[in-house]
């Protein structure tokens, strides 16, 4: 039997996961809980009823369909417990109500993928798997990469690196680069922010690098989370003791999880955290550049 995955994006066009124009597949599942997570809808693997508000004219047709949705107090109310994710409702909608996750093989994504292969061709892209983490399906994530290559495409994997390593070492033959996430330095305060401790994602990291493998670190930064300077030299000092690290990417806090969880009637626990401003986000960069001589860049 094909292996599948819950599949929730497919975004063509994209400039800034890996090199070149590429599209990045995005599946659900995860195995980390980061609190400032920017695809809310990406951590659980099933599919879910996602309600724009914004969209909603209010005409009923919903609760018509089912009495998982009510309106009290003249708020729009699923009943999320009760919600199967049929998909019924979304078919009397005019847009606000959207299933989030389809269920693909590998075959099926890659098919889509390959609608794009002459930009992948004129720009050096390829293909991005990212999620979720795409290692929360080893087996799908394992063949979609096979397929790729075998197709002739340059392919990115976006991970958390926390994962069994026998996971990772089958991929490394198909992965040419690795954008491989450092949230949390400090062991203690990663379990805090993510819900897991970081010694396997860095064991792991560590036997990536000594294996060959290209990564780039990817380092998102949370004002009043992870900003703070010792954070930032010790990713620094992490990519130092790497021999095939070829960039860190910081990337600033958004707030973009927030709608999101909005819509998928899950509580956002940054609320009130603020978008670091340019000066601040040079800061950071500056302050990992003192110490390495790898480029740093903002994501
Ligand atoms: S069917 Fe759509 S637009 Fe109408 S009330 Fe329900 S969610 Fe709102
Ligand atoms: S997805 Fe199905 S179960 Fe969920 S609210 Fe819509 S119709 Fe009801
Ligand atoms: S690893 Fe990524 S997808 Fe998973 S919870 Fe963290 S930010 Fe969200």
């Amino acid at each position: 039997m094909q292996p599948t995955a819950t599949v929730f994006n497919i975004q063509r066009f994209c400039v800034s996961d890996g090199p070149g124009i590429r599209t990045t597949v995005f599946l659900k599942g995860c195995m980390l809980n980061c609190l400032w997570c920017h695809n809310p809808e990406s951590k659980s693997p099933a599919p879910v009823l996602s309600l724009a508000k914004q969209l909603c004219t209010g005409c009923g047709e919903c609760i018509r369909v089912c009495r998982c949705h009510s309106f009290a107090d003249g708020m729009h109310v699923i009943n999320r417990s009760a919600c199967t994710a049929c998909g019924e409702c979304t078919q009397v909608c005019g847009g606000a109500l959207e299933i989030l996750g389809r269920e693909m093989t590998a075959e099926e994504v890659l098919a889509e993928v390959m609608r794009d292969e002459p930009f992948y061709r004129s720009s050096g892209g390829g293909l991005t798997v990212s999620g979720g983490d795409p290692l929360y399906h080893p087996a799908f994530t394992l063949q979609l990469l096979q397929l790729a290559k075998e197709n002739g495409l340059h392919t990115c994997i976006e991970t958390s690196g926390f994962t069994r390593w026998e996971q990772l070492e089958a991929i490394i033959p198909y992965t040419d680069l690795f954008l491989w996430d450092v949230k949390e330095t400090h062991s203690a305060l990663h379990r805090q922010f993510t819900g897991v401790d970081n010694a396997l994602i860095l064991d792991n990291l560590r036997r990536l690098d000594g294996l060959g493998a290209q990564t780039v670190l990817r380092c998102p930064l949370i004002p009043g989370f992870n900003d703070r300077t010792e954070h930032l030299h010790a990713i620094a000092a992490l990519a130092n003791t790497l021999n095939h690290v070829q960039r860190i990417d910081v990337e600033p806090y958004h707030p973009l999880g927030m709608g999101k969880s909005e819509a998928i009637g899950q509580a956002y626990p940054l609320a009130g955290v603020n978008m670091p401003g340019n000066t601040t986000v040079d800061a950071w960069i500056s302050e990992i550049t003192a110490h390495t001589s790898i480029p740093v860049q903002k994501a």
